[in-house]
């Protein structure tokens, strides 16, 4: 079994940039090389801007590199309680701009033909609890008075036209969800950006941020020093010290993936006939999909705990469990790649961009980063360059999570909450 990204396994790098030289100056410095990143690098590069990305590790080593590939609509929060929190209008602002999250990379797709399986399979939301079809109605009927958006609820005794277990109590269709090979996405991303002029600086970790005046920063990496006129931060839940504001707004959790080896094809149309992107409703959730080359990929939260080999480890044994829970049928299926990433949370599970004290950041994508990254790296392009409706989450309190001020102590703590809530909810 491989410990790294299937996702990572399987794509192939637009190029190496381990060397490329450390500019002196830039009107641009972008801190990490994921979604948020490239594809703000690769708008900055457009308008004419001199922009350097620079990455510790390499590109989509981050959560861009290890998530499920669904990019699907609607907010971390779900529609009603977005219409409860801030209005009708406001929740609508916010959906469409997810829905204008997946259209964003659709264009990307198109416009630099990024070969990378980007396809609109369809989401399912699953109710693990019967009284959560009750959440689904409701949401159907809001998003179509106020979006015009249209979803099908399915009753249990539908299921099977959908997917292949009896675990769940029904479900909701989005047509408009979308599944992508985020590995190849990501790469052909940097690749675009480069070609576009941008320069990307792997093995570049930053370790200091230096302000001169304003916007103005000098960037240290470990290969050198920048002197940057505009710092985006786009790192997500590898947020650290350098950045000790936005560290104390992150919080980083792990999801947990685990891929199965390719599966006969009648196998997978038992699984999901139509190829969802599936996930269900349970605090510590299931999400799964199948892959372009017939694996079944099933992550989750296995446990309220951070990435690391020996933390995989463990929490692949536990998601082939829940996974045979679902799909009994597939007892004899090895499993190929188990890994683990950081989901980017806040106190609020909504996106967080603007700017603070000189340095712009876009963070907090709670788990639904894949559409929004790709598509806040181009918005932040255009907020940096002054027009602030680029920019729909500016103005959305931001408060600090108590008590933390780096490694999170807490998680054990939610992690056990999320579990009652599992139970009894
Ligand atoms: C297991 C998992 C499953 C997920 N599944 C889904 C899904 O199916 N759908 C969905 O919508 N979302 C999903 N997400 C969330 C989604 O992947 C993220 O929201 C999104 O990729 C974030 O992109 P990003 O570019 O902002 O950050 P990242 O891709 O995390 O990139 C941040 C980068 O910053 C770098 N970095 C950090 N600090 C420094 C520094 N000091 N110097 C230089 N570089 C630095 C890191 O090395 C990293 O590469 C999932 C996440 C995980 C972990």
């Amino acid at each position: 079994m491989k410990l790294v990204p299937y996702w990572l396994d399987t794509a192939e790098p637009s190029g190496d940039y381990r060397q490329t030289p450390v500019p002196e100056n830039v009107d641009v410095a972008i801190i990490g090389a994921g979604f948020t990143g490239l594809s703000a690098a690769l708008e900055f590069a457009q308008q004419g801007a001199n922009v350097a990305v620079f990455e510790r590790h390499t590109v989509g080593w981050g959560a861009s590199g290890r998530n499920g590939g669904m990019a699907t609509t609607g907010l971390a929060i779900g529609f009603s309680t977005a219409v409860k929190r801030y209005g009708e209008a406001r929740a609508a602002q916010y959906f469409r701009e997810y829905n204008d999250a997946i259209e964003s990379i659709e264009k990307i797709v198109h416009d630099y033909a990024i070969d990378c399986d980007f396809n609109r399979f369809g989401k399912l939301s699953l109710a693990y609890h019967d009284s959560h079809n009750d959440g689904f109605r409701k949401s159907q009927e809001l998003l179509a008075r106020l979006v015009d958006h249209h979803v099908h609820v399915i009753p249990k005794s539908e299921i099977h036209s959908e997917i292949g277990t009896d675990f769940y109590q029904g479900a909701m269709l989005d047509p408009l969800g979308a599944g992508l090979h985020v590995g190849k996405f990501a790469h052909g991303l940097a690749g675009a950006g480069v070609a576009a002029g941008a320069k990307i600086c792997e093995n570049a970790g930053v370790t200091e941020l230096k302000k001169v005046s304003g916007t103005v920063h000098d960037v240290h990496t470990a290969r050198g020093i920048t002197r940057a006129k505009q710092v985006l931060v786009a790192t997500s839940g590898y947020t650290g010290g350098i950045t000790p504001w936005m560290q104390r707004r992150v919080i980083p959790v792990g999801s947990f993936i685990i891929v199965t080896e390719p599966l006969p094809e009648d196998v997978v149309d038992r699984i999901l006939p139509h190829r969802r992107m599936a996930s269900d409703s349970k605090m510590l959730t299931y999400y799964f999909r199948i892959t372009p080359d017939n694996r079944l990929l099933f992550g989750g939260r296995a446990r309220f705990a951070l990435s690391s080999p020996d933390s995989d480890v463990k929490s692949g044994e536990i998601l082939r469990k829940a996974m045979l829970e679902l799909f009994p049928y597939l007892g004899n299926v090895r499993v190929d790649y188990t890994w683990g990433g950081l989901v980017d949370l806040s106190m609020d599970q909504m996106v967080h961009a603007g700017v603070h004290d000189g340095l712009f950041y876009s963070l907090n994508y709670s788990g639904h980063g894949v559409q929004m990254a790709a598509h806040m790296g181009k918005r932040m392009a255009h907020y940096m360059g002054g027009d602030d409706d680029a920019n729909v989450w500016r103005g959305i309190p931001n408060p600090p999570v108590p008590g933390h001020f780096g490694p999170p102590w807490f998680l054990p703590l939610i992690g056990a909450y999320a579990k009652v809530r599992d139970r009894f909810s």
